[in-house]
């Protein structure tokens, strides 16, 4: 799968796709979560990347899908044990994405110390909108991310919020993965997820970003 990355004008196949776990203090809370000392990092599948204007599909397997909308980092450069005082000039674009989570699979996941790739990784469980290059942005912390379900505004958060930066998670990322170009990084999400259902339209905007627009599909 390519997905199209329009501040390079390059098709890139995207190849690790970081998710960065109980990242806002108050979505930490809300999920009864301890706060994390260091980065808490899991990972999704490629394929279930999905692009604006896609069908989010609801597996028969989970009851409970909820939405965490998300700034997403674009690596541009490859990278090992990368500075913190260099690790924006190794991001390529921002753009806004959803991590769809099934939270009944992770909730029984966490109970029995199981990893997330199920309750995190079914088809179209990750999606992603039109990035904006990085040198457009000269402050992520000053960008703005909320979303919205069928009109209504469900999460809204600021990026200066996060317990971790983008420039301290692309570091310690790199210390333990060497980061690639077409890389993506979810950088974790604001308070005020919760379950979608069927017919649900999610419209995620950011100051600055490009909007993303899915449609909710039980199957
Ligand atoms: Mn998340």
């Amino acid at each position: 799968m390519n997905i199209h990355l329009p501040m390079s004008g390059l098709k890139v196949r995207p190849g690790k796709v970081l998710c960065i776990g109980r990242n806002y203090a108050a979505h930490a809370a809300e999920m009864q979560s301890d706060i994390p000392v260091a980065p808490v990092i899991f990972l999704k599948p490629p394929t279930a990347l999905l692009g604006h204007g896609g069908e989010v599909l609801l597996p028969p397997a989970s009851k409970d899908v909820h939405h965490e909308v998300e700034l997403v980092v674009a690596i541009g450069k490859k990278g090992k044990n990368i500075p913190v005082s260099d690790a924006l000039n190794h991001v390529e674009g921002y753009a806004l994405g959803i991590d769809m989570t099934a939270r009944d699979l992770q909730s029984e996941a966490k109970r029995c110390g199981l990893p997330w790739s199920v309750a995190k990784g079914f088809d179209t469980f990750a999606p992603l909108g039109t990035f904006t290059p990085a040198r457009d942005i000269s402050d992520p912390r000053r960008l703005r991310i909320s979303l919205h379900v069928n009109g209504m505004l469900r999460q809204q958060g600021s990026v200066s919020r996060m317990l971790f930066g983008v420039d301290e998670l692309v570091a310690y990322a790199s210390s333990i993965f060497t980061l690639m170009p077409g890389d993506l990084m979810y950088t974790g999400t604001p308070e005020g997820v919760a379950a979608v259902e069927d017919g649900d339209r999610l419209v995620a905007t950011g100051t600055g970003l490009q909007d993303l627009a899915v449609d909710v599909r039980r199957i």
